[in-house]
């Protein structure tokens, strides 16, 4: 099969199939950013709502620019690696601030910026600007490690360089913004991870893995993601209608969002374990202790977190505040908070 045929085969195919997503009719390239960053952390139906919402609060490059960081974080909320999100908004300044605003329009230029790696430049190059430089993520080596039969680990930088090379062999060069979408797409609901509709793909008599049944073998990655256990033991300190939150600082994960008072240990503690570890001095205030009733397990990429919650109901505000503050309810509704701590706070208080 010539690159001429697989990439018409498969623009036909994208033009059938394809799903009505808002950031394929716009070629406004900080709407196509915003989408593929929001599509790097979940998937489409998830991911939907977020853009939704970024579109409509930050309309412009030079409204995200201007937005509090808590306010872009709070968008963000639920969508995992708030990195992300930072240095989205460190990029959007910088744009703004030495180029009025206006987004670089090659590939080159493109992948200078902060947060924005070979595969977004790419996908905003070539959507947006129309430049004829491909696309690769895990959809794409799926569907070319399939159809080649290409046993190369794809997690090594040997596949990276010899997968990127084959994609732009075989990108369009006159629509290579339908291109990149159709193999995109392609990989995302006919040529899928564990389900691969191969009865009704156009690329069935040349596919390698189809013709040799390999299509649950390919494509080839090694490496296994090591899980850290942690264990988070917070203590939720309650005033009449105020609620004592931390602002979580760096060189963790959850930096600028909000959480508790937090002790972390290898195991898990006993209340009194626990208590002997605050620092905070209470013995000016009455208070009342609620052990967990549960834990809740929250899962990230590299870290498995077991949280358990015990609840402090204090009389009065204490004197040493140990970094938190406190909010009324309305208040901590607003503010940016990992995922785990709003399904703590919808359970107990909002
Ligand atoms: S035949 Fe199956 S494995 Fe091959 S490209 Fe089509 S869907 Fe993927």
């Amino acid at each position: 099969m010539n690159q001429d045929t697989f990439a018409s085969r498969l623009i036909e195919w994208y033009e059938y199939h394809k799903r009505d997503l808002p950031w394929r009719h716009t070629n406004d390239p900080y709407h196509i950013w915003l989408s593929e960053i929001i599509l790097q952390q979940t998937r489409v139906k998830q991911g939907l709502p977020y853009y939704q919402n970024f579109v409509k609060a930050f309309p412009t490059i030079f409204d995200l620019a201007a937005a509090p960081e808590q306010e872009v974080l709070r968008l963000w909320q639920g969508l995992g690696y708030y990195s992300r999100a930072r240095n989205m908004q460190e990029t959007a300044k910088a744009i703004v601030n030495q180029q009025n605003g206006s987004f670089p329009n090659s590939y080159i230029a493109l992948v200078k910026l902060k947060g924005i790696g070979p595969y977004t430049a790419a996908a905003i190059a070539s959507f947006a600007f129309k430049e004829s430089v491909a696309v690769l993520d895990g959809n794409v080596f799926r569907v070319l490690a399939r159809l080649y039969g290409l046993e190369t680990d794809i997690a090594t930088s040997k596949a990276k360089t010899l997968f990127s090379t084959l994609a732009n062999q075989l990108i369009s060069s006159d629509s290579p913004d339908l291109y990149n979408q159709a193999i995109m797409e392609f990989g995302a609901i006919q040529c899928t991870h564990s389900s691969p509709d191969c009865l009704l793909c156009p690329f069935q008599q040349e596919c390698e893995a189809f013709l040799t049944g390999r299509q649950n073998i390919l494509p080839i990655k090694s490496k296994k993601t090591v899980i850290k256990n942690r264990f988070f033991h917070y203590i939720v300190f309650h005033v009449q209608n105020r609620i004592a939150m931390r602002l979580r600082g760096s060189k963790d994960i959850w930096q600028g969002l909000y959480d508790f008072w937090l002790s972390e240990n290898d195991s898990i503690l006993d209340t009194d374990e626990l208590v002997k570890q605050l620092d905070l001095d209470l013995s000016d205030t009455i208070y009342t202790i609620k052990a967990p009733e549960k834990a809740y397990t929250h899962l990230l990429s590299h870290q498995r977190i077991e949280a358990r919650f015990w609840h402090i109901q204090l009389e009065e505000v204490p004197q040493s505040q140990e970094g938190l503050t406190f909010y009324t309810l309305e208040e901590v509704e607003q503010l940016p908070k990992p995922i785990l701590i709003n399904k703590y706070l919808s359970e107990h208080f909002f």
